[in-house]
């Protein structure tokens, strides 16, 4: 008997029938002899459609009002879960995010959680009732509803797990686990068995969408084992777990891609101290992230500098840097929406050398120019033109031995 903790995303719970079928796939883990903790998302689109409500009455929300909104999508699945469960024979009870109670600090719409009480679930699950918990909200512990920011029920999820030493924590979602790269730019993609937390950390915060970041920080820090797989059929997903010797082995797990950033130059920036800082500080202070950042040897004491930020926040950033580039006498400035950073990753690369240059070789066979690079121990990040990311994706996926074996035609 174990304790499982499962999370199902807004698709497997989109309509009445769709919730029928969760309720049968939790029944027959608790007819296991099972304890099971379900964590919900809203139906999907219904974020988006309160989010929009908001949105049509104001553009700046009050944010406490916002989260009162915008949490109520999950307690309509909490209560037609468990009474489809009770239709079912079933003991089931459902929790608000303030019930259980899941305390957060105060920062309305993208909460952190701070502490869980388990004593309602463990009361519960010892009289053999079927614990449904509302994901993304909690309370900040004085009455405010808070709410974890967009896709947050994965992190409520794992965050329920650690808190109860679950032994696994299943996110059911709409594709059967992590693929090497997605797979709707490339067929030959394979799902992964098993990646480490950095890894899948690392394939999240570069473009992947299957899981939110937060969720898997939080596991690796409580050492969660999560298990992705598909609500629609049985068979094993993908395990985001600790690093172990076998994933080592492998030079690149997966390739990712984002198309959401744009590039920023500065050209003849005087080669001082305290450029940068003038530079990217009132960035900040605007809440403008910045990914990339490229210096220039400098010459005749002067340099130029290429950065990265969200394409959403180009334009403040570019004004930003115009007034900027004036004060410092830079010579001038540019700006390019039409990127894409594609980048590959493995715990392996740690111990191998080797794999920056056959990624370089890989993209400049193609024909394909690459205008900035980052490393970090476990990923290569390349800038390219975004018309070539499609087929920059295919020639690393292909390049690293990450396509599907080919099937060798029958006569
Ligand atoms: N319903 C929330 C959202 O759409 C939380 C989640 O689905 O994880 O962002
Ligand atoms: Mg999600």
């Amino acid at each position: 008997m174990a304790l499982v903790v499962q999370k199902y995303g807004g698709t497997s719970v989109g309509s009445v029938e769709r919730i029928r079928n969760v309720a049968s796939r939790i029944a027959k883990t608790y007819d296991e002899g099972n304890d099971v903790v379900v964590i919900v998302s809203a139906m999907s689109g219904e974020t988006n459609r309160l989010v929009a409500l908001a949105a049509e009455i104001t553009e700046t929300p009050c944010e406490r009002e916002y989260d009162v909104l915008v949490s109520t999508g999950e307690q309509v699945t909490i209560s037609l879960l468990s009474m489809c469960l009770q239709s079912m024979g079933y003991d089931a009870r459902s929790y608000l995010g303030s019930q259980i109670p899941m305390l957060t600090d105060k920062a309305h719409a993208k909460a952190r959680i701070k502490s869980i009480g388990d004593e309602n679930i463990r009361g519960d699950l010892k009289k053999g009732t079927i614990v449904i918990v509302a994901g993304f909200q909690g309370t900040d512990g004085e009455g405010n509803i808070t709410t974890l920011g967009r896709g947050g029920s994965d992190t409520s999820a794992v965050a329920v797990a650690a808190a109860l030493k679950a032994d696994v924590c299943e996110i059911y979602t709409d594709v059967d686990g992590v693929y090497t790269t997605d797979p709707r730019m490339v067929p030959e993609a394979q799902k992964i068995e098993k990646i480490s937390y950095d890894e899948m950390l690392e394939m999240a915060s570069l473009g992947a969408k299957v899981l939110q970041i937060r969720s898997v920080e939080f596991a690796k820090k409580y050492n969660v084992v999560i298990h992705v797989r598909s609500s629609f059929h049985d068979g094993q997903g993908t395990l985001v777990m600790k690093e172990d010797h076998e994933m080592e082995t492998v030079l690149v797990s997966g390739v990712a891609y984002n198309k959401d950033e744009a590039k920023i130059s500065i050209f003849g920036v005087p080669d001082q101290p305290g450029i940068s800082s003038q530079i990217f500080t009132p960035l900040s202070e605007n809440n403008i992230t910045v990914d990339m950042i490229i210096q220039n040897i400098s010459h005749e004491g002067a340099t130029d500098m290429t950065f990265t930020v969200p394409k959403s926040d180009c334009k403040k950033a570019v004004e930003i840097v115009e007034k900027i580039a004036e004060k410092i006498n830079a010579r001038g400035i540019s700006h390019d929406m039409e990127i894409s950073k594609v980048s590959i990753i493995g715990v392996g690369m740690r111990s191998h050398a080797g794999v920056a240059s056959t990624m370089f070789s890989a993209l400049s066979e193609e024909g394909i120019n690459i205008q900035m690079i980052s490393t970090s121990e476990i990923k290569v990040s390349c800038v390219v033109d975004a018309k070539y990311t499609e087929l920059a994706v295919r020639v690393l996926h292909k390049a690293f031995g990450l396509d599907l074996p080919e099937i060798e035609e029958v006569l």
